[in-house]
């Protein structure tokens, strides 16, 4: 690595980068390739020869921007947001830059200690409950995604269950309960951790109670399996699911849990960033209850990719299921059990320093520029709801916690909502303006709007307002003449 050679072709790709923002809403907010696109342009063996950077960027733009879904468009509502942001970005160069591999503390001792500040920075800006921090028995560390978070809390509470005495055929006895509005991605941690797909309760919720989980139907889900003779492990509690932000009642699930010796999770994915915000902050009400929270700053906290923040109780639960003291990484820092050592708080032994780029990003906005970033997607959703609210063609589904709003074409005799309102999203991501995903919950269709990108301005949710209705006024005359 030539420093100077360096410095020249970093300069230029970070002029692509800003020219690429410039330019963002002239692209297609969804690409509009066709499968195996790129197989057709791309030659199929590797480059024999070096190219300069100039031919390589010219190749990006020609080639790879056609097939990006610009995730950062201001005009993107789809899924939840993954956000980003010039600190991040930065962030991103540096920890990229030092390419350190911190799996213990001696490997980079800076990234360990900066992971467990900026860890415990966060702790007190959502008012976590002490005992979640290293000053207690607990403590943080950042995982790739909120799935991993999941399997290596399901491992922590099936070792400690499982370690507890529990004889026989234990593992095939565990059960795990969550909602029907749970991330998709627990099946998969149970499955990874040897929970048979038989064993996950998926309770159903309903839309009289704003799709929470019931802590009576927990209950009784949970006697049903104690007389059945099955062993209650974890339940995973959410606040802010994925399909229309409901908010789970932590306190009131977590006592019923804890009846039952279970560990219990909060997956505030996409709705924690918001409760660093004190008006907001309620949402975590009753997280004292819980064994393990985590949240994604790569959702809606100006961090990309990847970045799940999780905590616990009790970090021993964490370390006796993940540890391991091979003779290659033996020191004497490890030894003195003072220090913290990442890789066993993890499933794979090399971590990016992500710490980095958060500590980026919150050092350049602040607490307060982080809060007015939350506050300004909520105002801009609000105005959105009231406008939805406004015109009886439309329904608003679901009161609107954060910044995500779901709506449908209003039924009535004469029109069925349901693929009246799945041919509007396709007539509006069709236009490739804007760009929204769907949920269906109670067998309703809903259009979830999602406004959490960076650049997102009032404006451009006016310019999406418009098209609804314009697109809903067109389909609404085709489909009554
Ligand atoms: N939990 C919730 C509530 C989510 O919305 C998501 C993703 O959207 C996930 C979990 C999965 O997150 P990850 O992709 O970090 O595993």
């Amino acid at each position: 690595l030539d420093p100077e050679e360096f410095r020249r072709q970093a300069h230029l790709v970070v002029d692509f980068i800003a020219d690429y923002y410039s330019n963002i809403e002239n692209y297609p907010v969804c690409s509009q390739v066709e499968p195996g696109y790129l197989t057709k342009t791309m030659p199929q063996s590797a480059p024999l020869q070096p190219a300069p950077i100039e031919t390589i960027l010219q190749d990006v733009q020609k080639h790879i921007i056609p097939g990006i879904t610009h995730w950062q468009s201001p005009r993107f509502f789809g899924y939840f947001q993954s956000n980003g942001s010039t600190g991040n970005f930065l962030g991103e160069m540096l920890l990229t830059g030092f390419n350190s591999v911190g799996f213990n503390w001696l490997a980079s001792p800076a990234a360990t200690e900066l992971e467990m500040l900026v860890m415990e920075w966060l702790l007190k800006l959502l008012q976590l409950p002490n005992s979640f921090s290293f000053s207690s028995s607990g403590g943080g560390v950042i995982h790739g995604s909120t799935c991993e978070s999941f399997v290596c809390t399901l491992i922590a509470a099936r070792e400690k269950r499982l370690q507890s005495g529990t004889k026989g055929d234990a593992l095939g006895k565990l059960v795990v309960y969550c909602s029907d509005q749970t991330h998709f991605s627990l099946q998969k941690a149970c499955q990874v951790v040897g929970i048979s797909p038989h064993n996950v309760r998926s309770i159903q919720t309903k839309r009289s109670m704003n799709f929470q989980l019931s802590p009576d139907a927990l209950l009784t889900a949970i006697e049903a399996d104690v007389r059945a003779g099955l062993i209650p492990l974890y339940v995973c509690l959410t606040v802010g699911t994925t399909p229309t932000t409901a908010v789970d009642p932590l306190l009131t699930l977590s006592e019923v849990a804890r009846r039952f010796g279970m560990w219990v999770h909060v997956d505030a994915a996409y709705a924690g960033s918001a409760c660093i915000c004190p008006e907001f902050r309620h949402f975590l009400d009753g997280v004292e209850g819980a064994n393990s929270f985590s949240f994604n700053p790569h959702k809606w906290f100006l961090t990309t990719l990847d970045c799940c923040c999780l905590w616990v109780k009790d970090q021993s639960d964490l370390t006796k299921a993940l540890s391991n003291d091979p003779e290659l990484l033996k020191n004497k820092a490890s030894e003195t059990k003072k220090v913290v050592d990442y890789k066993n708080w993890q499933i794979a032994l090399s971590r990016r320093f992500r710490a980095m780029k958060l500590w980026m990003v919150i050092r350049s906005y602040g607490v307060t520029g982080l809060q007015q970033v939350v506050r300004k997607h909520v105002k801009l959703a609000k105005h959105f709801e009231a406008l939805l609210s406004a015109d009886n063609r439309f329904e608003v589904v679901v009161p609107t916690n954060f910044a995500t709003v779901c709506f449908r074409v209003a039924a009535s005799d004469e029109l069925d909502s349901n693929p009246l309102t799945q041919s509007l999203l396709e007539s509006l991501n069709g236009s490739a303006l804007v760009y929204m995903t769907h949920a269906v919950i109670e067998g309703v269709y809903v259009i979830r709007v999602a406004i959490g990108a960076t650049l997102t301005e009032e404006k451009h949710v006016l310019m999406l307002w418009d098209m609804v209705q314009q697109h809903a006024t067109h389909l609404l005359a085709k489909y009554i003449s």
